[in-house]
């Protein structure tokens, strides 16, 4: 069996304050398959771009990782030294942001920033690199191309920036790109070009993507599989089909069900009551159980662990105990 593009194992991020320990992440564990893009959904505070960071090995202080293994292309990413992954981060694994006019640098043109990018990794011509940026700049579907690679980003929309961002991603031709909410900024026709174009890649370049975003609905169009975090944790995890038609989470159900849906405008949005609680003061047992419907005796004195409810999909949820599988 293939081994998958990457692997988190029990993942665990402690941000130490003067408050007391914030428990970001409390043991995740999944993967991503080779020319897979998979979501990572949740309310934010859920720990959704902490997983992307963490990945990259980019916590911000005061955070660390405690526990847990991130395998990447075979490689333990964790005992790597900050030099190797400096050279990861620039090479294999890319990362786009939700603002790019934010991430872009106002004082070169867009060919000049992708261009110095290339030039750190490849041994090519001025002349060779410059003809491959106006074709990436093509195959993000820039509309002039050549005319844009003297342009500053301050000449771009919000979506003309977004697509240079992800040029730039692509200039060292990773195998793993990490989109953080890239279209949360945009407008709603802007959004949906854009995920046409991640799309897009991944089917011309094999390219995996994990995208991060509080939008099921970005999810049911743009990836195969799905996991759902809940405070820190996994409440649900598997391929679209299963989370969309066969949701087994309370949380899953709840997110679902706040997607607008077109047949009926003008209706109030279904909400979840309650909110995320912080990780400074996390409720002990099921850490959803003071905004679940369905919430037993049992939930408020015990955490779930992910039960199988079937073998591409899983939930952490007492109501599936009965189903068997992996106890906590
Ligand atoms: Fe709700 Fe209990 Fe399931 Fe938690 S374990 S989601 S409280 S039913």
């Amino acid at each position: 069996m293939n081994q998958p593009l990457l692997s988190v194992e029990d993942l665990h991020v402690r941000f130490r304050t003067p408050l007391g320990d914030v428990h970001a992440i409390r043991g995740i564990s999944f993967s991503i398959e080779r020319g897979q893009i998979m979501g990572l959904v949740g309310e934010t505070g859920c720990g959704k771009s902490m997983t992307g960071r963490s990945i990259l090995r980019l916590v911000p202080q005061p955070g660390e990782i405690t526990r847990g293994r991130i395998l990447f292309e075979g490689r333990d990413l964790m005992p790597l030294s900050e030099d190797e992954m400096h050279k990861i981060r620039g090479e294999r694994i890319a990362m786009i942001y939700q603002d790019p006019a934010a991430a872009l640098n106002p004082v070169f043109s867009i060919g000049q920033q992708i261009f110095m990018v290339m030039e750190q990794h490849q041994a090519n011509s001025d002349v060779d690199t410059r003809q491959r940026v106006i074709q990436l700049l093509e195959d993000v579907g820039l509309p002039e191309p050549m005319t844009l690679y003297n342009a500053y980003p301050h000449e771009l929309s919000g979506g003309m920036q977004q697509r240079a961002m992800i040029a730039m991603a692509l200039s060292s031709d990773p195998s793993l790109l990490i989109a953080d909410e890239p279209t949360t900024a945009l407008d709603v026709t802007i959004q949906a070009q854009i995920l046409d174009l991640l799309i897009t890649l991944q089917r011309s370049r094999g390219i995996s993507i994990l995208l991060i975003t509080h939008n099921l609905g970005i999810v049911a169009e743009t990836c195969q599989r799905v996991v759902v975090l809940y405070a820190g944790r996994i409440a649900e995890q598997g391929d679209v089909g299963d989370i969309f038609h066969r949701p087994h989470h309370p949380y899953t159900k709840g997110l679902l069900a706040a997607l607008p849906n077109p047949g009926s405008r003008g209706n109030a949005l279904n909400v979840i009551p309650g909110r995320v609680p912080s990780g400074l003061d996390l409720p002990p047992g099921c850490t959803f159980a003071p905004r679940c419907e369905y919430v037993m005796d049992h939930c408020s004195q015990h955490q779930p662990g992910l039960f199988t409810v079937s073998p591409s999909h899983e939930a952490a949820c007492f109501l599936h105990e009965e189903v068997g599988g992996k106890k906590p």
